[in-house]
């Protein structure tokens, strides 16, 4: 990720011939800078993908789009509620939820969550190439039964563990922020979190990494604490972190993390 909790969300996938970004809500010289720093270059990205409308996952989809060519993928509810982001110039191009897409030797699922948004989606890439199955869900409000079942079977996930719950209760937000967040509309605890994880564990799970943490209401070694010992329990021993907000998470090459931190152990499962 290229940065991940309410100031910004941007995930960078990249395949052999196919560079993504799956949400731009950074500023786009942010977006720019942060992936330059990774090795890759802006202009190379071949497609932005919008999860949904909240400027913390779409902020620089405009300004990037213009600057580097880059087509913008979105629903048209979402494209409605942030207009004011496109001058007309860019390559918008519309998906639907449920209905799988392709760019380049990538094949996106977006599937509807539960969270506070006009078409709030999560999605799943895979490459057509090698079938590696990436789920990115940083916005979920609950796991409903569509969500288990889109994300079931993922090498590698990215889930929101966005808060502690006794940590939202005493932190610095007014009751009726604290309410939208703890919602089924909102974001998932830590606990919450781990439950669900420990849910969609299986023998080919590799890597997770947890996102969308609060600066208020989380610490990273909570979120860790609280989800690594939900997979403890049943078995899991993968690879497990957090992605910061302000610097990018370095690459994860999950080809090579399945090679050396082998079949994940689920001794309970
Ligand atoms: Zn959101
Ligand atoms: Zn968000």
């Amino acid at each position: 990720m290229l940065g991940s909790g309410s100031r910004g969300n941007s995930t960078l996938l990249v395949s052999e011939n196919t560079r993504i970004l799956v949400d731009a809500g950074f500023s786009g010289r942010q977006l720019a800078l942060r992936m330059e720093s990774l090795g890759i270059g802006a202009d190379s990205i071949d497609a932005v993908i919008l999860t949904h409308e909240h400027s913390d996952h779409t902020r620089g989809a405009g300004v990037f789009a213009r600057r580097h060519g880059t087509p913008v993928y979105l629903t048209a509810g979402t494209r409605d509620v942030c207009a004011d982001l496109f001058r007309g110039s860019e390559d918008l191009r519309f998906y639907s939820p449920s209905r799988a897409f392709e760019v380049g030797d990538l094949r996106i699922f977006p599937f509807l969550t539960a969270h506070d948004a006009v078409d709030p989606v999560a999605v799943t890439v895979e490459g057509l190439h090698c079938g590696t199955r990436i789920g990115v869900a940083t916005d979920l409000g609950r796991p409903t039964t569509g969500i288990r079942h889109s994300l079931a079977g993922c090498d590698f996930l990215i889930l929101e563990a966005n808060h502690d719950e006794a940590l939202l209760r005493t932190g610095p937000y007014p009751p009726s922020v604290q309410a939208r967040i703890a919602s089924s509309h909102g974001h998932l605890s830590n606990h919450a979190a781990a439950d669900f994880i420990g849910e969609l564990v299986h023998s080919r799970l590799t890597g997770i990494l947890l996102a969308h943490l609060s600066a208020q209401c989380n610490d990273p070694s909570l979120a860790l604490e609280v989800v690594g010992t939900a997979l403890e329990r049943v078995g899991w021993t993968g690879w497990l972190q957090v992605a910061p907000q302000d610097e990018p998470t370095p690459l994860v090459d999950i080809h090579l993390l399945r090679e050396t931190t082998g079949p994940a152990q689920l001794s309970l499962l």
